[in-house]
């Protein structure tokens, strides 16, 4: 038998100035393209990815396993052409080559200059050349589910966590179904369902509710044998186009269709029922700081989620850090934010030279109206660093992180982690590796929204969030949403179904 393996990932904030060229999915390498073949299995062998998941299935099927590409690129603005043609080019041309299966690990919310739905069309451009090849498909939590990749797809799982620590896990799900299915012992049917909801990121998280009951439903379902596969998507709302919303995706034999479909809009009207409770309410920033100043003990970790990288932030809006400044915090980690021309500034004074450094806000976000704004600082280079760093928290467990070429600039009142590449702060090696204790320090400021959790909340003595400026803002009302479909909760408030 021979398998054919691939990783496709972005999501894509449509609102976000940030490029996405092909580069974007080869951070650190010189070749500028993402890894294929036998050096992208060996990447991925032993970490908590889909990928390695149909490494592993492959192996113990005896399978000969192709993998033509696999990368992924942190949130940003839409993926260009020429590095979609890549993916697709890459994928669609091993598939043509002759194979018995596919598995795919895509992310479900990536947008391209061309296409609403990256992931549609890539599995449109299979579907043409392959019809009937069994396909399985793991996805992220924040899918924006299309009828294009259902009716591509054979099998299909999601995330059942956020933070995501179940990659792995979401693809040896889809791609243990889809080997029940080449025994001949199952015949996968999908039954799905979505909602006209934009539920917030701060409030859909698995692991509180309301999220919490849908998805526990979702996996004992899954877990009895009722279904083969149950998968709910939170949706990532930071796209305007027009299928997002949130979506439940049963994956079912057959002969069990008509009970899926009364579990899939179970899952969908539990959701609708509480959707005021997705609705997260913005606490201004003045408000946040006179919190954390109050609170005792630490480290206290504070998250700027309206500037985060992996929902497609800049990472160089400086609104939180100057309100940090300007509300007396002492004692503080920042970071990191990212600045390459401020590194290169502060690399070139050397270690130990004072410095006076413009830092960040280099990027203006028309889609919002706004400027970059730098804010001056004044301080010491205290270490520079490669920024790589391996993982050990349970998200992206053994993966390389690369911050690239990063400085420690040392104010008195805190350490800024200054960087090159933009990654968001989820994993204590992100400071660590800089030589910054983060156990030590009574303030932590990340840009993250709720990876953080996976990383810093076994260390917070409390988190206070931040609802600082930035494409990713938490107030739903400074975008403008032109081609998502109305009504929709909770644009439309008062909407019914
Ligand atoms: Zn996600």
């Amino acid at each position: 038998m021979r398998f054919v393996a691939a990783t496709m990932k972005h999501e894509t904030n449509t609102f976000s100035p940030v490029p996405t060229p092909l580069a974007s999915f080869a951070i650190g390498r010189p070749s500028g393209r993402p890894p294929e073949g036998a050096e992208a299995i060996q990447h991925a062998r032993g970490t908590n990815t889909g990928i390695a998941a149909y490494i592993d299935l492959a192996e113990k099927a005896g399978a000969e396993l192709v993998v033509p590409v696999s990368g992924g690129a942190a949130p940003s603005g839409p993926v260009a052409d020429a590095a979609f043609e890549h993916f697709a080019g890459a994928i669609v041309g091993a598939v043509k080559r002759g194979c018995d299966a596919l598995f795919l690990d895509l992310h479900g919310a990536m947008v391209t200059e061309s296409h609403d739905d990256g992931e549609g069309e890539l599995l449109r451009r299979i579907r043409a050349v392959a019809p009937d090849l069994p396909i399985a498909v793991s996805l992220d939590f924040h899918t924006n589910m299309s009828a294009a990749m259902i009716e591509a797809a054979t099998v299909m799982t999601g995330y059942c966590t956020y933070p995501h620590i179940d990659m792995y896990e979401t693809a040896r799900r889809a791609g243990a179904t889809l080997l029940r299915a080449l025994k001949g012992e199952v015949r996968p049917r999908i039954v799905w369902g979505k909602r006209p909801m934009l539920t917030h990121t701060l409030k859909q998280t698995p692991s509180m509710q309301p999220m919490k009951d849908v998805m526990d439903k979702t996996m004992a379902a899954e877990a009895s044998g009722a279904v083969l596969n149950a998968s709910v998507f939170g949706g990532f709302p930071m796209a305007d186009i027009p299928h997002v919303g949130l979506a439940a995706v049963i994956v079912v034999d057959e002969r069990d269709r008509a009970a899926a479909k009364t579990l899939c809009e179970e899952l969908l009207d539990e959701s609708w029922r509480r959707r005021a409770d997705f609705v997260y309410d913005v606490v201004p920033l003045d408000q946040s700081f006179a919190e954390a100043k109050r609170l005792e003990g630490g480290p206290i970790v504070l998250v700027d989620h309206g500037d985060n990288v992996f929902s497609g932030g800049i990472q160089d809006v400086m609104e939180t850090v100057e309100a940090a400044f300007k509300h007396g915090l002492a004692d503080m980690a920042i970071g990191p934010i990212w600045d390459p021309q401020a590194v290169k500034q502060m690399v070139a004074a050397g270690v130990g030279a004072q410095v006076t450094v413009k830092l960040g806000g280099r990027t203006s976000m028309p889609a919002l109206g706004l400027q970059g704004k730098p804010f001056e600082v004044k301080g010491k280079v205290r270490r520079i660093t490669d920024g790589r760093y391996k993982v050990t928290c349970p998200m992206n467990t053994g993966v390389t992180l690369n911050h690239g070429l990063s400085v420690v600039l040392d104010t008195g009142n805190a350490e800024i982690l200054v960087c090159s590449e933009r990654m968001e702060a989820f994993d204590l090696g992100v400071f660590r590796h800089a030589g910054i204790e983060p156990t030590a320090k009574k303030y932590l400021l990340i840009k993250s929204r709720q990876h953080f959790r996976a990383g810093f909340e076994p260390i917070a003595k409390h988190v206070v969030l931040l609802s600082g400026a930035g494409v990713t803002s938490s107030d739903y009302s400074l975008f403008k949403f032109e081609r998502v479909p109305r009504p929709l909760y909770p644009l439309d408030k008062d909407m019914r179904l």
